[in-house]
């Protein structure tokens, strides 16, 4: 069998991975809160998953691999986004969770085995806190449930840090129930207007944290191999979801792995800065899925990635060629240096390495293998490779060779031609019409403001 290596943010080291039980390895990633489309950096730690999630089924086999993702749908935000729309919560979170499927299928991302609703899990996440309560990790105090940090002596060990230091750096709450500044959440009061449960301490939700520690606990059970997400979670979500598990008597994750952030064009993504886009505008544009997936697969996810237009650019020219290649290809197989490349911590710019090699040497099978392996392609080449439609640019040709063959011009069409070719387009003249011919370094940009 494979050995697959991960980095542990944990250990702070690259491990060989050991799963509890090889029949049944687990894997938990936190999921979105559904209030809005899903931004492009949104997209990262779903491609980094769900292509580990294919790594390990390919190794263990498909039915022995357990995915967990989960649905945030009780959140300030989306208070916060109703109230502002008129529209009611489930009208907002129901139709927020189909954009997501539907923009993750888009990049090539499997559905995971359960994608559980935060709301679904209100009683399991109320026998938690009643545990951590009993257990003197937490406590009441005006309708809330509170995690007692200072309870927990490990904290901060996910990061590597001193609860005293983390207080130094972090935007904690300070308010007059708490016995510390650094106690988190588990339960708030619920005015009538918000959404509310009957609990121990009034009516009330749950705090962000204690979601996770439930559902991987009801799901997964009391130990589970692989918990991931962005680096952005680290502290403070990922520490109090450790904290709260821990303290109320269970286990945890043995592997924590963090994929870093995506920026746009060497800037920290922001609607302020005007970079910020979604999965969907980049979809709607006509940026292929399989493009996104490529950029996003291109470097290493501990590495900070930047989304720019020349690796847009560069990624759909690559994809038409292999595509092209591939066409032809009557078989696939998955070759040992791709399974090798992600098998050593995910390396998937490596395995894109390996990929580029396969095309110089016209393996196709081996290329085909390797695309369907990554998750840039399914049964069939992406209809978009040869769909677009060429038949204005087409007709365009036509008329202008009509008329150059009475005046007997022909540097208009010459002009033309040249421009075609420029945006990567083959010309086909006959006398019976004009077929232009997208080829690998086609770029449907260039041929804005030929018509
Ligand atoms: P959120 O809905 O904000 O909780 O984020 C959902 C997931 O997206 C989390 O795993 C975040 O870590 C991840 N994420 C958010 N912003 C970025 C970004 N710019 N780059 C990579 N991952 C991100
Ligand atoms: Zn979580």
């Amino acid at each position: 069998m494979t050995d697959i290596k991960l980095y542990n943010t944990k250990t702070r080291k690259k491990e060989v991975f050991a799963p509890i039980n090889a029949d049944d390895v687990q894997m938990y990633v936190c999921g979105p809160t559904v209030y809005d489309r899903a931004h492009i950096g949104n997209a990262r730690p779903v491609i980094v998953f769900d292509t580990l999630f294919r790594l390990l089924r390919h190794v263990y086999g498909e039915e022995h691999v357990t995915y967990v993702r989960n649905f945030t749908d009780v959140d300030d935000k989306i208070n916060a986004r109703a109230a502002e729309s008129g529209r009611s919560i489930g009208e907002i979170t129901e139709e927020t969770t189909q954009w997501y499927l539907d923009d993750m299928a888009a990049v090539g991302a499997l559905e995971p085995t359960h994608m559980p609703r935060a709301t679904a899990y209100i009683t399991q996440m109320i026998t938690m806190i009643e545990e951590l309560i009993a257990k003197g990790h937490a406590y009441e105090a005006a309708g809330h449930a509170l995690f007692r940090v200072r309870s927990y002596k490990e904290y901060g060990a996910l990061s590597g840090r001193s609860v005293d230091d983390m207080i130094a750096g972090a935007r904690v709450e300070v308010a007059p129930y708490k016995e510390d500044p650094m106690d988190f959440v588990l339960w708030k009061p619920s005015s009538e207007d918000q959404p509310g449960w009957e609990s121990p301490w009034g009516r009330g939700r749950p705090g962000w944290h204690i979601e996770c520690s439930a559902m991987a606990y009801d799901l997964l059970g009391d130990r589970f191999d692989i918990h991931g997400g962005g680096n952005d979670l680290q502290f403070p979500h990922h520490e109090n979801e450790i904290a709260q598990s821990t303290c109320a008597g269970h286990g945890f994750a043995n592997y924590w792995m963090h994929n870093e952030m995506l920026q746009v064009e060497g800037k920290k993504m922001s609607k302020s800065l005007g970079n910020f886009f979604t999965v969907r505008d980049l979809l709607d544009q006509g940026v292929p899925g399989e493009v996104i997936r490529f950029v996003m697969l291109s470097t290493h996810y501990r590495k900070p990635m930047d989304w720019t237009e020349k690796k847009r650019v560069e990624a759909e020219k690559t994809l038409r060629k292999w595509y092209g290649q591939v066409e032809k290809a009557d078989a696939s197989r998955v070759s040992e240096s791709v399974v090798a490349a992600l098998a050593d911590d995910l390396n998937t710019a490596q395995a894109i390495t390996v990929l580029h090699g396969l095309s110089e040497l016209n393996e196709t099978q081996g290329l085909k293998g390797g695309l369907r392996f990554l998750g840039l392609l399914g049964d069939d080449i992406p209809s978009w490779v040869n769909a677009t439609d060429m038949s204005a640019y087409e007709t365009h040709m036509l008329e202008v060779r009509q008329a150059a063959m009475q005046t007997k011009d022909f540097s208009e069409v010459d002009r033309l031609k040249a421009a075609f070719i420029e945006a990567g387009l083959e010309v086909r003249m006959s006398k019976d019409g004009v077929e232009l011919v997208p080829s690998a370094g086609f770029d449907a940009a260039k041929l804005e403001g030929l018509l």
